[in-house]
């Protein structure tokens, strides 16, 4: 499976938990030199420090994704440190579900700001480094929730439906660079994700639903390695898993 993937330059956005984390660790073990995101510094650079204790190669770079500047500056120092971009895991986000008529219209903003305006910054910065060499792939992650919409999920899910938008767009508008495009929709994975619904009773309603059913986040991990492993011909262009046991 470290064909497609040894030696590839991977910039991961979130890679403090969770998906992200678990991705970069899978990668790194399989050869990839990963850069990691995220704006808990601390997490960043302890897995970095332990991927290069193992071997593997890793870097930190602190980003906050609703800082074009900062994941400007991300991108940025892939290229300088390893000579290129190869790969962009858009993969930060945030998930504080809550029915419309609470108003938490904060909440609306922050996952405006990280699910979906988060992945247009890495489209842009990585966008021009690959457009040069005529080769990359860009990895946004959308959700089960980016297909179907469910009550008290609607700002979450019409963010995620907005990156399938833009990923769809993407894969049409970048076919004359030779870019490959993935977007990733995971169902139910035991993450930090629920740890930041601020509603108590929706919080509490989630976890008792994920805790029954989620899988690892190596599953996610195991995806990603799955689309940069394809031969440089095959494009694949989504992919929807869910647990088993989730509706
Ligand atoms: P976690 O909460 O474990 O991880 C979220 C990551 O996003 C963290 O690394 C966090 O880092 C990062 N993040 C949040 N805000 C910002 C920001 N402003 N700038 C940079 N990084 C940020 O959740 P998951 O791993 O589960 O979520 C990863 C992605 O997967 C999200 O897009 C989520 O919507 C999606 N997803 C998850 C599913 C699940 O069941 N777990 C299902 C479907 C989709 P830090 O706080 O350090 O900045």
């Amino acid at each position: 499976m470290s064909q497609g993937i040894e030696n590839k330059v991977v910039v991961i956005t979130g890679a403090s938990s969770g998906l992200g984390e678990a991705a970069a660790r899978h990668l790194a073990e399989r050869g990839a030199i990963v850069v990691l995101g995220a704006r808990r510094r601390e997490r960043i650079d302890a897995l970095a420090t332990e991927l290069t204790s193992k071997g593997c190669r890793a870097v930190a770079v602190e980003t906050d994704v609703t800082d074009k500047t900062q994941v400007q500056n991300l991108v940025d120092t892939a290229v300088r440190e390893f000579g290129r971009l190869d790969v962009i895991l858009n993969n930060a986000g945030l998930m504080p579900l809550a029915p419309l008529e609470r108003l938490k219209v904060d909440e609306w903003d922050r996952m405006i700001d990280v699910n979906f305006k988060g992945v247009l910054y890495g489209i842009a910065a990585a966008l021009p480094h690959m457009k040069e060499r005529k080769s990359g792939q860009i990895i946004n992650v959308s959700s089960v929730y980016g297909h179907v919409v469910d009550p008290g999920a609607t700002v979450y899910c019409a963010t995620k439906f907005a990156v399938r938008a833009l990923s769809e767009g993407l894969r049409k508008e970048v076919k004359p660079y030779n870019i490959r495009t993935t977007v990733i929709s995971p169902g139910a994975v035991a993450t930090e994700l629920l740890e930041h619904i601020s509603e108590k009773d929706v919080q509490d309603d989630t976890k008792d639903f994920v805790a029954k059913i989620a899988v690892e986040a190596n599953t996610f991990a195991r995806m990603v390695a799955f689309a940069m492993s394809q031969p440089e011909d095959v494009d694949v262009n989504e992919i929807l898993f869910r647990p088993t046991a989730q509706p």
